[in-house]
């Protein structure tokens, strides 16, 4: 067999990936999934505990999605959507708008998180210049946010380990305060979650004439380390929103397709954004395709003759592919057959008890947070004092990578080590992650 390891080492950049440590590690190298386990060249089997970076859901090779792909195969891979209609894209698009909150009604495809987020705020930008309001041109987004990786995305994020070397390169955006009770131990949740909206309500009343949009991953900030944010919070934002005629766009890029609970994080508040974007698990993790959905009241402001140039002057080459279409129907109709979102309430509760029972009393667990499978726990030196570790220790990154031992593949956030695996799941699976994870850790902090 070919050394797969040494020829990746050759050839391959990674993403998000100092490569002079990658050169000088022990890399893993998958071949095979079934389920929720991936098989490696090493000839060991893993747990992937992170759903491949959040994109999987109901496990890999999923007999349906498999059949579905192949079945569109023998069809038609792609066609274009600029200037022509492809079955699948008419499909999927008539069951997101039926699944989404019923305000929204229109589908624009692109292809990952980070193009959803783009269109949704070229549309939000143009939306407010095509209603005649040239002066709604600045966007609000959240301390700590993440929505992608192109220049765009990165101006609305927040992550200053991520976005301070592309600064120069960024539009300007208004930051308002995150909600991230572990942070502000001195306020109660109430207290902290009003303040943070008594300072957007300032924002809006004063400069709402210049605001096109306030951006949100709702519920829960997944890149800042699984920031839960209080019950209320987005209702509360969205009824700022309202009384300020501010576009809100729901990045449920992360939070979509089940992984908080709901099949959508807006439905815990009932709120209806104007834009939503959705990307990762929207194909079962199958393939890359986004969605930005529209309400037609956006959609109606784009209308007009040619020359009042009021078009959407926007696609991608491969915008609503059929193929990952056809996965995404498929991925839609095991929701539906198999009652995912209904047996996945007890596991998320499973995983819970798990959590409080094997890792709470750590001595260097500081905090667990949790929204349905969505899950982070944060290891610092000093627990009583909520003091980090120093950077350069990268516990994160040693936690998840001595859990390999264990069978279990898990990718840190900083020192958060994350835990979201497939909906998928068993509970005696979730009991392995869990456990290795408490392995770890106490191995690596050495309690
Ligand atoms: C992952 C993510 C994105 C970016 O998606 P890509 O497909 O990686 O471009 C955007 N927003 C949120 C909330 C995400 O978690």
């Amino acid at each position: 067999m070919r050394d797969w390891t040494n020829l990746d080492k050759n050839y391959i950049w990674h993403p998000f990936t100092q490569m002079k440590d990658w050169l000088e590690s022990d890399n893993l190298i998958i071949e095979r999934g079934e389920g929720v386990y991936l098989y490696a060249t090493d000839g060991k089997r893993y747990l992937d505990g992170v759903s491949s970076l959040w994109v999987n859901i109901h496990g890999h090779r999923k007999r349906e999605i498999d059949e579905a792909i192949i079945n569109q195969v023998h069809k038609l891979a792609h066609s274009t959507l600029l200037g022509l209609g492809a079955v699948p894209s008419i499909e999927l698009a008539e069951r997101l708008v039926r699944i989404t909150p019923d305000n929204l009604e229109k589908v624009f495809y692109s292809d990952s998180g980070s193009t959803a987020v783009e269109v949704a705020l070229k549309i939000a930008f143009q939306y407010w210049k095509n209603k005649g309001h040239e002066s709604k041109k600045l966007f609000v987004s959240l301390d700590q946010a993440y929505h992608g990786d192109t220049i765009g995305s990165v101006s609305l994020g927040a992550i200053d380990l991520f976005h301070s070397i592309f600064h120069p390169l960024l539009f300007h955006t208004l930051v308002i305060p995150t909600p991230f009770p572990y942070r502000n131990p001195e306020l109660t949740t109430h207290e902290l979650k009003d303040n943070c909206l008594n300072n957007f309500r300032k924002i809006a009343e004063e400069r709402g004439s210049e605001i096109a949009a306030l951006i949100i991953e709702p519920c829960v900030q997944g890149a800042a380390g699984m920031i839960v944010h209080p019950k209320g919070f987005l209702k509360g934002l969205e009824l700022i929103c309202r009384e300020n005629e501010i576009l809100l766009i729901c990045d449920e890029v992360a939070t979509g397709f089940g992984r908080t609970g709901t099949m959508f994080a807006c439905e815990h508040e009932d709120v209806k954004p104007d834009l939503m974007c959705l990307a990762k698990g929207m194909t079962g993790g199958y393939l890359p395709l986004a969605a930005t959905m529209v309400s037609n009241q956006i959609f109606e402001a784009f209308l007009g003759n040619h020359t009042e140039y009021k078009t959407f002057f926007h696609g991608h080459s491969y915008t609503g592919n059929s193929l990952a279409c056809a996965a995404a129907i498929a991925c839609l109709d095991i929701f539906d057959r198999d009652h995912v979102l209904e047996l996945l309430d007890p596991k998320i509760k499973f995983l819970g008890n798990c959590l409080s029972e094997r890792l709470a009393n750590l001595d260097h667990v500081g905090d667990i947070r949790q929204c349905g499978f969505m899950t982070g726990i944060e290891l610092v030196e000093n627990k009583s004092l909520r003091k980090p570790y120093p950077a350069e220790l990268r516990i994160g990154t040693e936690v998840t990578r001595n859990v390999r031992n264990y069978g279990v593949i898990l990718r840190p956030l900083g020192d958060v080590v994350v835990i979201m695996p497939p909906l998928s799941i068993e509970n005696n699976e979730i009991e392995t992650i869990v456990e290795a994870t408490e392995k770890s850790i106490k191995e690596i902090c050495q309690i």
